[in-house]
Order: structure tokens, then C-alpha cells, then sequence
């Protein structure tokens, strides 16, 4: 479900989508986004807005209707930026549901994910030219835009990235890294996160040329309550059968990799 071609709403054009489908996002009013509705997700943000996370998502404004398809509309988290650098860093070591297990189990995607940060994609939001190859793109508020980060894994690559991302400038990068931290004491104590099993959820880093700067959690499509009260680590490796997830594994490294740049 990885689309490399940003898309733009017509309605607001400063707005942009960094994953999912083309067209399952529309603009709203108020400075709200209409997102297609799956039922899990509206689970998961009913739970959240009454969880300590809800300070770290976009906030969840019910059920709506448009054109006789559901969605469900949240904040849009770039309306108060000017000219937003955003990135998507899906977090964690696992991602897909194994299509040949209808148990619904998931496949590790270990091989590739030793840092569980599995994919960091970037770009700023103002394009001079539509046209864009299909793999490869520039980035930030030079408007500019690289949706080619799909294999960006590694420590090295994820501390590239990153770097280009703030464009070398260290007050973002500090004040990104106290969000993450403050974000991460967050997770570690919220009750949604030890009873969910989180795959597919991505950290949305957004800041711009004024230095306006904050990072959120999205897109819990694939976020499943674990049954029986049974909760999680999100950070010991995952085995068969012990639904970990490595959130927390791959923010630690995330956090770890920041710092190293601070220093
Ligand atoms: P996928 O599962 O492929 O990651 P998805 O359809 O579940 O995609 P999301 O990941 O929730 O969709 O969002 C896709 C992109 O839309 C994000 O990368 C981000 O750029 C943008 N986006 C999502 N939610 C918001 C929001 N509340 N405010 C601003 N931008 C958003
Ligand atoms: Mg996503
Ligand atoms: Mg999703």
C-alpha cells in the first residue's frame, strides 16, 4: 500500500500524503481530514482519545459521511505549519499480514529491520513540477519531494535520511528529539499500548522554516487489541506466536540515532 506518487488535495493545496492509497483522503473543514473509514482504526482512536496518547495523535473527530463512503475525521496535523517539512517513519520490526496465514499472524520482516524503524519517507509540501518519476524524489521545504524511502532500514541509511530531512539544522533536531522523548514516556506508560499490538503505525515528524516543530502518532489501521488482557513489551524480539511488535525496540534506536547527530 506504498504510493510514490505524492498526492496533493485539490481543495487545500498545501496538503500532502506521504502513504496509502491515492483518494482515501480527503480535506475537510475546519482544519480537519477525512480519512477512509476502517472500522479497527475508529476502534483504536475511540480508545486513544481516552488514553494518555491522546496527546500525541491527531485528535479523533468521530464517524462521517461523504459521497456515500464513510471516513473518519482527525486533525490535520499540518494546518499550523508554513510550508511543513513532513516525514512518515513507520515504526517497528514486523509489517504485512502474511497472506498464506488466514490465522492472521505476521511475518517478521527481520532481515532488514534491525534498527525496527522499517521505512522513513520525506518531502516538503510545495511542487513546482507534477511530474515525478515514480521511485525517486527530492525533498522539504524547498519544494521538493522524496517518496523513495521504502528501503531506508539501516542505521546509517535512517541517520541520512534524518539529517537531510532538518537540513543539518540542530534546534530542530533538539527540539525533535525532546518530543521523542517526551512521546516515548508517553507509549511506555499508556494502557492502549500495552493491550494493542501496533503494525504498520508510523511517527509523523512535521516542522518548518519558522522552526515550528512537533512529531505525532498515525495510522493504526493495523493496530489490533490482543485478547484476554493479554499485553505486549514492544520491545523483546518477536517469536512466533508472541505478537511483539518492536515499537518501542525501534523508537529507542530512533532516539538513539538522533542523539548521535546532537553530539
Ligand atoms: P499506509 O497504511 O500505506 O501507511 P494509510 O492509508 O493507512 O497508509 P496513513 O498512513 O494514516 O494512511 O496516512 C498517509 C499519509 O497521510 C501520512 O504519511 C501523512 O503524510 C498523511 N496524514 C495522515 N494523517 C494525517 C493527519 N492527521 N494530518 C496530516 N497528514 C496526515
Ligand atoms: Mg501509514
Ligand atoms: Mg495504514
Amino acid at each position: 500500500t506504498i504510493v510514490n506518487i505524492p498526492v496533493i488535495s485539490p481543495f487545500k493545496r498545501r496538503w500532502v500524503q506521504l502513504a496509502g492509497h491515492n483518494g482515501s483522503f480527503k480535506a475537510a473543514a475546519g482544519g480537519t481530514i477525512l480519512k477512509r473509514y476502517s472500522e479497527n482504526e475508529k476502534n483504536c482512536f475511540e480508545m486513544v482519545m481516552n488514553d494518555v496518547l491522546a496527546s500525541c495523535v491527531p485528535t479523533y473527530h468521530g464517524v462521517t459521511e461523504r459521497d456515500k463512503e464513510s471516513y473518519i475525521q482527525l486533525d490535520d496535523l499540518l494546518n499550523s505549519f508554513d510550508e511543513p517539512c513532513v516525514m512518515d517513519c513507520k515504526m517497528g520490526v514486523r509489517c504485512n499480514k502474511n497472506p498464506l496465514n488466514p490465522t492472521g499472524n505476521i511475518e517478521p520482516i527481520t532481515s532488514n529491520a534491525q534498527e525496527g524503524v522499517m521505512k522513513m519517507k520525506s518531502e516538503g509540501n510545495e511542487f513546482e513540477n507534477k511530474t515525478y518519476p515514480k521511485c525517486f524524489y527530492l525533498q522539504k521545504g524547498d519544494g521538493t519531494c522524496n517518496t523513495n524511502f521504502k528501503t531506508t532500514k539501516s542505521r546509517d541509511q535512517v541517520h541520512k535520511a534524518f539529517l537531510e530531512f532538518i537540513d543539518g539544522n540542530k534546534v530542530i533536531l533538539h527540539k525533535y528529539l525532546n518530543r521523542l522523548q517526551e512521546i516515548r514516556t508517553i507509549v511506555e506508560s499508556s494502557d492502549f499500548f500495552k493491550h494493542h499490538e501496533v503494525i504498520g503505525s508510523s511517527l509523523l515528524f512535521v516542522h518548518d522554516k519558522k522552526g515550528k516543530c512537533n512529531v505525532w502518532l498515525i495510522d493504526f489501521g493495523k493496530t489490533t487489541l490482543l485478547p484476554d488482557g493479554q499485553t505486549l513489551n514492544h520491545r523483546i524480539p518477536w517469536q512466533e506466536g508472541n505478537r511483539e511488535d518492536g515499537y518501542l525496540y525501534g523508537f529507542d534506536n530512533l532516539i538513539d540515532i538522533l542523539s548521535s547527530l546532537a553530539s
